[in-house]
């Protein structure tokens, strides 16, 4: 991969914009209604800096330690940024999650749930919220069960006050996406939950056609990430 691609500059974001306005007008959707994440998960802030000074000002990350390590010095150069937890979140990480985020995407069972209504009220702020459905039941991956989530939704809504605000899904990687899609898509209009997170580098246009609010996209702005030692 050319240089232009993995640093200092903005070229793989100009083509994600690009390609969510022709997947939108493909689709007769407003190119306004979707909210691109760039994922920045494992990219150094000499990496992120061009991205924001290109005007992107919504970032992903995964790892909670990472994002308070890289965001607080760039979010005071860019103090309207909005950041996104795409990652899974342990419990004991929800204190330093409320206090970072605006939105978290990978809430999936009560435990974490209770953690985070704990924080919301001891700090007031409210991310919003949004629950993780494993479309895929894969085992080693996050995120609700279909057949359960709507006891989780109760059960956040209920027994702890939390307002969710829509549901993200990450599609097993050897399935043809769609019908994960659809499968998210349908779960959150039968529950009025305004945001739908999906689609990523490889399916974006996919998810937009099958209505996502929010793609998450990494690789294909930022380049290659480099290997977690
Ligand atoms: C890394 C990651 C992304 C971005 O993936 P790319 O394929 O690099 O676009 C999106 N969502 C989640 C949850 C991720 O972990």
């Amino acid at each position: 991969m050319d240089d232009s691609t993995t640093h200092g500059s903005a070229s793989g974001l100009d083509a994600v914009r690009a390609g969510i306005r022709q997947a939108a007008e493909d689709n007769g959707r407003d190119p306004a209604e979707v909210t691109l994440v760039a994922v920045s998960k494992i990219m150094p802030a000499e990496a992120i800096a061009p991205v924001l000074a290109a005007g992107q000002r919504v970032f992903g990350e995964n790892y909670v330690q990472e994002a308070k390590a890289k965001w607080p010095a760039l979010r005071e150069r860019y103090p309207d940024t909005e950041l996104h937890l795409v990652g899974p979140l342990q419990s004991n990480k929800a204190r330093e999650a409320v206090e970072l985020f605006d939105v978290i995407h990978s809430l999936d069972r009560l435990s974490l749930a209770a953690a985070l209504a704990k924080e919301i009220e001891r700090t007031g702020r409210r991310p919003k919220l949004l629950i993780q459905v494993n479309t895929g039941e894969e085992e080693q991956k996050g995120g609700v069960i279909p057949a359960q989530l709507d006891t989780l939704l109760a059960e956040c809504r209920d027994t702890h006050g939390l307002a969710i605000n829509g549901l993200m899904c990450i599609p097993p990687a050897e399935d043809p996406p769609s019908a994960h899609f659809a499968l998210l898509a349908r779960a959150a209009e039968r529950h009025n939950l305004p945001i739908l997170s999906m689609g990523m580098s490889a399916d974006y246009p996919a998810a937009i056609q099958m209505g996502a609010t929010h793609v998450r996209v990494g690789t294909a702005i930022f380049g290659e990430r480099p290997r977690r030692a």
